[in-house]
């Protein structure tokens, strides 16, 4: 499946915006410069069709990308520019909360956290809503070229602890490098029996 044409189909700046396709969804969320259009673009290797557009003063979107006719990648705006306004982080809040509680096609976020940096207050935030919402959501650990295997495997632990009590935590805790192509099949895997068959 990830190997389908990936087709950019629509931008939701309002929650009101966001559309109807009928198609599974896998979004991915993390803080900006977590590597998350670098992770798309690896996962389908189709580069150029998702472009990080976090850039502050940028107003922010959903991105909608379908991948043939069996699956919806949703790129989420990336979060954590320590210095957005309030005013940016509600519109952040009530975009993301709305697309993670009203989407019956959901199956799955996927929340990508710097091997680098690990869980943080924000990341924490969106956990939190969603568990309220339900969600089913699994950690993608990137940029795991950077980190000793040590370190690494260290941090997957960690965070693996701290999230166990989550009852839609769903495991395994991946580790994937967009530059060198590390743990993208495993990602590739946990992911695609969420597809149309
Ligand atoms: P986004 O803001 O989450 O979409 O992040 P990008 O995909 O634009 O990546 C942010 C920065 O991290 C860029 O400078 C990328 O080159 C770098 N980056 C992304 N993935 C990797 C990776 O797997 N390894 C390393 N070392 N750097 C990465």
């Amino acid at each position: 499946v990830f190997k389908r044409k990936l087709t950019f189909v629509a931008a939701a700046k309002v929650s009101r915006s966001l559309p109807s396709l009928g198609l599974p969804e896998i979004a991915f969320a993390g803080r900006s410069n977590v590597g998350k259009s670098s992770l798309i673009n690896a996962l389908t290797r189709q580069w150029g069709v998702v472009r990080t557009s976090d850039k502050p003063g940028m107003t922010q979107s959903v991105n909608f990308f379908t991948l043939g006719t069996r699956l919806c990648l949703v790129d989420l705006p990336g979060y954590g520019f320590a210095y957005a306004k309030e005013a940016a982080k509600e519109a952040w809040e009530d975009l993301v909360m709305e697309y993670v509680t009203s989407r019956n096609n959901l199956k799955r976020v996927c929340l990508l956290i710097d091997s680098k940096w690990g869980l943080k207050p924000r990341d924490e935030e969106l956990i939190h809503l969603m568990e309220n919402a339900q969600t089913k959501f699994q950690i993608v650990l990137t940029k795991t070229d950077i980190l000793p295997p040590l370190d690494l495997a260290r941090r997957a632990t960690q965070i693996q602890e701290a999230l166990k009590h989550h009852r839609n935590f769903v495991l395994p805790v991946v580790m994937v490098s967009s530059q060198t192509g590390g743990g993208l099949p495993h990602l590739r895997k946990t992911l695609v029996n969420l597809a149309v068959p």
